[in-house]
């Protein structure tokens, strides 16, 4: 966070960077499947157990205040302990999630085609049958 320099507002300025690892997987390659969190089939208690647990196992985090609060933006020793603080919260997000709602395997060989959800893809299968 940032108290200086010439603004119109009174709202701080928040600069961040971030260096977030990104794979691309190719076609042939073949992926790891992984328990997928289903959030479109968690009902509303295992909601709620997820806000508590997300909130208690939060509250563990360490906070780097000095990183925060650092106004140089170049400042490699305090981008590296927001890189960690970025992964805490990530890595915590994921585990209440794991925690509280239900999951499945997802089969990783299944295509998607951009735009076209599953529903999407249904449908067009039924109209094509009927056709
Ligand atoms: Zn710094």
């Amino acid at each position: 966070m940032c108290h200086e320099g010439d603004k119109l507002s009174d709202h701080s300025s928040v600069s961040i960077t971030l260096d977030i690892q990104v794979t691309m997987s190719g076609c042939e390659e073949e992926v790891p499947q992984s328990p997928r969190i289903k959030w479109d089939a968690a009902s509303a208690l295992e909601l709620l157990r997820y806000d508590q647990k997300l909130d208690q196992l939060l509250g563990i985090v360490t906070m780097p205040w000095s990183a925060l609060n650092c106004c140089d933006y170049f400042c490699a020793p305090h981008n590296e302990a927001l890189q960690d603080f970025y992964d805490d919260i990530v890595r915590t997000c994921l585990d209440s999630a794991k925690l509280t709602i239900p999951s499945a395997i997802v089969n990783k060989s299944i295509k998607s085609i951009p735009g076209l959800g599953r529903t999407t893809l249904r449908k067009k299968g039924r109209a094509l049958f009927l056709a």
